[in-house]
């Protein structure tokens, strides 16, 4: 299969599309981004990566973070985190708070900001220099060391995150948070403000197509079976109130951003990352979902 052929093909046929989506404004610092920008990475299990358009170029990877601290902090405390969060779809939007106080502060799943919150307490617990530790895990899988927190995107989020405030203080509540609060947002806001390609999105990703295993120097990150559990979760609530559609169109585990990155994973082959930063009404981003659709429709390598 021609992989860099087929992703030349879509970039132009998407391009040539109109996209009626805007930028996430209600993080001031992320309207500074070229709307236009627009890159697909994919890399295969052997080793092999295929980047058409801006896949070399750095971004936020906002909500994308939270596939990561995810699984960092599963590695950390196993079962035991499934007491404080949930794997159900939330089937509301990322940011919602409605579910939470009848659901008396447990989040539905950790790929929510409610959920992503819980795991940063619990990452604020574990680690004794969260913010390094994070950082550190996505040099590791990644393999690329200039992986850095964009401190400019941070502030500008904390500066307006009311709602993740209110988030953590219902949340704090009902005791589900254990440290204090504007520790956990700190780190919060950073773990979001992470700055990424295409390119290297996908060589993050891998292990979770791989059984946990990173292919490069083939180190075992992941049991299968958490990695099955991740999978699973991504699958379901990686991208929020559009997780169903997403599957139907798409058909790969994936998860966005309101920086207007995604990554999806097809377990046993390849990773897929796409930046296009115009989103559509779901936080997510209208050109890339159009590419990753295209994608897995034209190779017919889907999980289903
Ligand atoms: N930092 C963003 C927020 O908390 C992340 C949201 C997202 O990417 N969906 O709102």
């Amino acid at each position: 299969m021609d992989y860099q052929q087929i992703i030349n093909d879509i970039y132009r046929d998407c391009l040539a599309e109109k996209d009626n989506g805007k930028l996430a404004d209600y993080i001031p610092e992320l309207t500074q981004v070229d709307p236009d920008k627009f890159g697909i990475q994919v890399t295969t299990l052997d080793g092999h990566g295929y980047g058409v358009g801006d896949y070399q170029e750095k971004f936020s990877i906002q909500s994308i973070a939270k596939l990561f601290s995810f699984t960092l902090a599963l590695k950390l405390i196993g079962n035991a985190l499934w007491k404080r969060v949930g794997v159900e779809p939330s089937g509301d939007p990322f940011n919602s708070l409605v579910q939470l106080e009848h659901e008396k502060g447990i989040p539905r799943n950790p790929l929510i900001n409610a959920g992503a919150l819980v795991i940063c307490d619990v990452l604020v617990s574990e680690l004794e220099n969260p913010k390094a530790a994070f950082l550190d895990f996505m040099r590791t899988l990644s393999g690329e060391q200039d992986i850095r927190y964009n401190t400019t995107v941070a502030e500008s989020e904390k500066a307006n995150g009311y709602k993740n405030a209110a988030h953590i203080n219902l949340m704090k509540s009902f005791d589900n948070i254990h440290n204090k609060v504007a520790t956990v947002l700190d780190l919060y806001y950073h773990i979001c403000a992470v700055e990424m390609s295409c390119e290297e999105l996908s060589s993050a990703a891998l292990l979770f197509a791989n059984n946990g295993i990173l292919p490069g120097n083939k180190e075992r990150i992941l049991s299968k079976s958490i990695t099955k559990r991740i999978n699973a979760t991504t699958q379901l609530c990686g991208l929020y109130d559009q997780a169903g559609s997403f599957a139907f169109k798409v058909g790969l585990p994936g998860k966005s951003g309101v920086g207007g990155g995604i990554v999806a994973i097809h377990p046993g082959k390849y990773t897929i990352s796409v930046w296009s930063p115009k989103l559509n009404e779901k936080g997510n981003s209208h050109k890339g979902i159009q590419a990753l659709e295209l994608f897995t429709t034209n190779t017919e390598l889907s999980i289903f």
